[in-house]
């Protein structure tokens, strides 16, 4: 079975494609939305998603959120004194999907379609490639996040010409998009973005404006009662677009401080975020020659767009309502398991071309003449050059550079560097030319490279038409077997917590975490769940342990207000 995996971010989810059409699959918690946070504690346990992000208040430097922004970097995160790439705690994170997916279908999901960012370059996106191996999954197709949302609204199945501008704010990154349906191909045309803005500078917002009427000050507060603070914020974001007003407390140095917050204050506040907003939407049209007035819909995805001065922005802006039918934090998900059914050849669904760029320059090495009868060898012919639409192909001639020479070698490269040696070497082929002055005889040499990453080249000699072709697979360096297996072997120490007990840790970490927010008689009342929780965990009554957590979960529903 091949799944499509939305690896965002703040959050992730995994989906599937039915006779119905894609459905997002719900995770061992039974919630379709699985935050992209992993945690380690101590003893190399590891949690992911919800456990993890409750973790954060009471054990913070066990946690890591918001890798994705690190994907193929150096940058080490720390969890528990333990070292790890953002790549490897991606692959927690598709390891824990991978997993829930296979219960919930009762059958094996060996390989995955992963969406990526459009302006993710190589770099990152064989980091994603990496992450998914080390989850136990193949990952061969990888979609960008613009084309799966275009496609998750069926816009491929459209007939009509259309233009469309894919809005993504997520928790971190903004991207704007502007893709074309031009005679059934779905072709990105341009891309911009803001790599550090998102959701969280919304909830920041929030923050100053509590920290402002509550007169206090970010950097008195504990790290406890500012990740307390934060999450506090985080709700009033979210529900203040269907409020008037919200109210946000903060236990803080034993005292409860709280402050009222308005709709209208908020907008006033975020009005510099949103100007933000408005550069990439203009850089996206110019570089796609548009104005605000060709585009026939706009498409919300990433869960920011929830939020209501977004929306009211939009809509000013583009004098146009956008597209919403579909969940915006799922759409992308849903688009990446429609084309895992493309690339099944599921028969309901058609494939359609779609096309994406390429992040890198692909070409040849050639001998230049830089003077009458004076040669430089080594230096490199683009011949796909980086941002060139895909699927494509391309041609170049080169001729033969000695008399008499025999055979013309091509070697096949990928860089930015003008010298050959700089780049990346694929692999080559060597082609007969017949004897001949130099520079009367040539080859065409022709790349096709495709969104698998695939690429063909084919060389023709001009005067014969002899023809000789070759294809690369994956030129994006995939781990070898055995890298894969040792990196997973260094990692083995790393336990996953079995499934069934997910519910239940999830339960006391909140609990706990409560316990430490809370006073007086409330505490108490705390302390009494829990100890009878753990003691019936102890005794290990399953249907004791059930109606104990229920109860529990009451509790910390009614009570985990703001
Ligand atoms: P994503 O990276 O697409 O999962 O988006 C996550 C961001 O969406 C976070 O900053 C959330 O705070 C934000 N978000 C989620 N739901 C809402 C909502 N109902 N209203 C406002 N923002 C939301």
């Amino acid at each position: 079975m091949i799944v499509g995996i939305d690896l965002g971010t703040t959050n992730s989810l995994v989906a599937y494609f039915t006779e119905e059409g894609p459905k997002i699959i719900p995770n061992r918690l039974g919630k379709n939305i699985t935050p992209s946070v992993v945690s380690v504690d101590e003893e190399g346990n590891v949690y992911v998603g919800e456990t993890a992000r409750e973790r954060m208040s009471l054990y913070p430097d066990s946690v890591a959120m918001t890798f994705k922004r690190s994907m193929g970097t150096d940058r080490d995160y720390v969890l528990s004194g333990k070292k790890f790439k953002a790549e490897e705690l991606s692959a927690m994170v598709l390891r824990a999907l991978k997993e829930d997916a296979e219960s919930y279908l009762g059958e094996e999901v060996t390989e995955a379609v992963i969406s990526v960012p459009a302006y993710f370059d190589d770099k990152r996106r064989k980091a994603t490639k990496r992450a998914g191996e080390l989850a136990g999954l193949k990952v061969e197709r990888m979609i960008s996040e613009p084309t799966a949302a275009a496609v998750a609204y069926g816009l491929y199945d459209k007939t009509k010409d259309t233009r469309f501008l894919v809005f993504d704010l997520g928790g971190g990154t903004f991207d704007v998009s502007i893709l074309e349906l031009y005679h059934n191909i779905l072709e990105v045309r341009a891309v911009a973005g803001d790599n550090y803005l998102g959701g969280e500078d919304f909830t920041q917002v929030m923050e100053k404006l509590f920290l402002q009427k509550a007169k206090l000050q970010l950097q008195n507060l504990s790290e406890k009662e500012q990740v307390r603070l934060r999450r506090n914020a985080e709700k009033a974001k979210c529900t203040i677009s269907e409020k008037e007003k919200v109210t946000i407390s903060l236990l803080c140095k034993e005292e409860t401080k709280e402050a009222e917050i308005t709709y209208k204050e908020y907008a006033d506040a975020c009005e510099d975020l949103l100007m933000k907003i408005r550069e990439p939407v203009k850089k996206s049209l110019a570089d796609a020659g548009l104005k605000l007035g060709d585009i026939d819909e706009i498409l919300l995805i990433g869960g920011a767009t929830r939020l209501g001065v977004v929306r009211d922005f939009l809509i000013h802006l583009f004098r146009k309502f956008p597209d919403t039918t579909l969940n915006p934090d799922e759409t992308v998900a849903l688009g990446a398991a429609i084309q895992a059914a493309m690339k099944e050849r599921r028969e309901e669904v058609k494939e359609v071309i779609l096309t994406d760029v390429c992040s890198f320059t692909l070409g040849t090495e050639v001998v230049v003449e830089y003077e009458e009868g004076k040669f430089e060898d080594g230096r490199f012919c683009p011949i796909i050059e980086r941002n060139t639409v895909i699927p494509a192909s391309h041609t170049e001639r080169l001729y033969t550079v000695r008399d008499n020479q025999e055979k013309v070698r091509v070697r096949v490269l990928q860089g930015e560097s003008r010298f050959a040696k700089n780049n990346l070497y694929l692999g080559e082929m060597e082609i007969k030319v017949p004897k001949a002055p130099k520079g009367q005889e040539s080859i065409d040499v022709t790349y096709t490279y495709d969104i698998n990453s695939l690429l063909e080249v084919e060389v023709k000699v001009v005067s014969t038409g002899v023809t000789q072709k070759m294809i690369i697979k994956g030129q994006d360096n995939q781990m070898t077997d055995e890298e894969i297996a040792k990196r997973m072997e260094e990692l083995a120490y790393l336990k996953i917590q079995p499934r069934d007990y997910e519910e239940n840790r999830l339960v006391l970490l909140r609990a706990e975490r409560m316990y430490e927010e809370s006073l007086g008689e409330r505490r108490q009342k705390l302390d009494r769940y829990i100890t009878a929780f753990e003691a019936a965990l102890k005794r290990g009554e399953h249907d004791e342990i059930r109606e104990l957590r229920e109860e529990l979960n009451d509790f910390l529903e009614e009570e985990d207000e703001y």
